[in-house]
């Protein structure tokens, strides 16, 4: 294979895709260039990854003001072209438990600050009256807030893959499927002059890693840490792993989707809640501690799809970023557990989802994710001319990073991601925590 590009990107999920198109109408605007300087490869195919099985919920929801700020340029993206992007505007629901409230007040404010339009509701009685307004059938125990974005929801995997794969094939970018990058090559300076793949050298400029939970393997061939030196709160250092591995605990009520409309007969918002009332079934008690659950009528999955708190995978990191997605390392990772929570929590929230265990899918589902030390991203250089977007595992709904990202190829610090240098660990300007249960909120 003979290939020279100035731009290679790796790796064809969400952010690979987006940042090829947002590039090459750069490099067209600015007359610099265009679609025809950038090749994508990946060793499988568009969507072969994360962004292929992901859920899909668009949210704003975090408790971290460089993260909202962020997503909410992100949904303006999925907002420029619902069709385009399969994005379905139904809003979300982020329903809490006590001690949440504050935290979760707290973002309802910020999101008001910065005009993301929601609603807040406080008081175990008003919510409780607010979510029936939306489903006569709610029941959930021990909710004292609900926060609801008016804004967001949910797209479809593939079917926004293949909108964006479209809009950056018609900028002229090549995308060659069934390229695994194997190594790079280096000058005196550490700059890569050429991305090595099973295929042959492409020599080029610029590199972007986008290989979602692969992305150790490019962080291990450019010899980059194991372990990150992170300066805690207590002003203190410590080495952290730089990448760790959960499993996203994911799958499907086989249900008409249409089951799950509103009061109104409408689809609606994405459901999510976390509570510290223990959770209990027919068969005894579930889980005790804090637990969460999200959900959403979805046709695309063909019933009511969703998940819960992930789990921390049991397995050396090694092992897992060998391939995360490949026949050693299981791609679909829920059990028997899974099914029982789930369907257990949708009937906690909601009386029509009681007796529904049995409908619960045992197609495979879920998936791994790779986590940062603080689990936010990273976007940053390294090597002089190689760009990571490692989101972790927050980036389904970040379809405008690749927007900003090809801002600061073309040479223009974009401020809504200088939260996310990986200089942050050391310089000890970390995210505040917030109290989910979710690793990602
Ligand atoms: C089960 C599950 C549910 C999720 N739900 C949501 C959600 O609801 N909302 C949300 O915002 N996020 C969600 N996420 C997270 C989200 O899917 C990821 O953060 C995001 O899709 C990562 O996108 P990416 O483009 O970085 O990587 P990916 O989509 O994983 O794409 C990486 C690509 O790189 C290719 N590749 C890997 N190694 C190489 C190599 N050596 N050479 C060439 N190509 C290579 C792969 O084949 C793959 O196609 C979910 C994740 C999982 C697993």
């Amino acid at each position: 294979m003979r290939v020279t590009a100035r731009y290679v990107i790796i790796g064809a999920g969400i952010h690979g895709l987006s940042t090829a198109w947002h590039l090459a109408r750069e490099l067209r605007a600015s007359g610099r260039g265009d679609g025809r300087d950038i090749v994508i490869i990946d060793k499988t195919g568009v969507g072969a990854g994360a962004s292929g099985i992901a859920c899909g919920v668009i949210r704003n929801n975090y408790f971290q003001p460089a993260m909202r700020e962020l997503m909410a340029h992100s949904v303006s993206v999925w907002e420029s072209d619902p069709a385009a992007f399969s994005y379905h505007p139904v809003g979300y629901l982020q329903i809490s438990h006590e001690a949440m409230r504050e935290d979760v007040a707290s973002i309802h404010e910020q999101q008001r600050a910065i005009g993301y339009i929601s609603t807040f509701v406080e008081g175990s009685e008003a919510s409780r009256t607010y979510l029936r307004g939306i489903f006569a059938d709610w029941r959930a125990r021990r909710i004292t807030s609900v926060l609801h974005e008016h804004r967001g929801g949910y797209a479809n995997n593939l079917a926004s893959l293949k909108g964006l794969r479209a809009r950056t094939e018609a900028e002229g970018v090549r995308i060659l499927a069934g390229v695994a990058n194997k190594d790079f090559k280096r000058d005196a300076s550490g700059a890569v002059t050429a991305v090595v793949t099973d295929r042959g050298p492409i020599p080029c400029e610029q590199v972007v890693v986008a290989t979602g939970p692969w992305v150790r393997q490019q962080w291990d061939m450019l010899d980059l840490p194991a372990m990150t030196r992170v300066l805690g709160p207590d002003g203190e250092h410590h080495d952290a792993p730089t990448w760790t591995y959960w499993a996203l605990q994911e799958g499907t009520l086989k249900v008409d989707p249409g089951y799950l409309v509103d009061n109104r007969g409408n689809m609606p918002p994405v459901v999510h809640v976390d509570t510290d009332e223990p959770l209990c079934d027919e068969d005894g008690v579930v889980t005790k501690g804090p637990w969460g659950l999200y959900y959403k009528p979805d046709f695309s999955f063909g019933g009511v799809q969703g998940g819960c708190v992930p789990d921390r995978v049991n397995r050396p990191a090694g092992d897992v970023a060998v391939d995360p997605y490949g026949p050693e390392s299981s791609h679909f990772v829920v059990g028997e557990e899974f099914h029982r929570t789930f369907s257990a929590g949708l009937a906690f929230c909601q009386e029509r989802f009681e007796g529904k265990a049995h409908l619960m899918s045992r197609e495979p589902s879920g998936g791994i994710g790779c986590f940062t030390p603080d689990s936010f991203p990273v976007f940053d250089t390294f090597a002089d001319n190689v760009y990571f977007i490692a989101d972790s595992n927050h980036g389904y709904k970040m379809i405008g990073v690749g927007a900003l990202v090809a801002q600061e190829l073309m040479g223009q610090r974009q401020a809504l991601l200088e939260p996310f240098r990986y200089s942050r660990y050391a310089e000890g300007r970390l995210h505040p925590v917030s109290n989910s249960p979710f690793p990602w909120s």
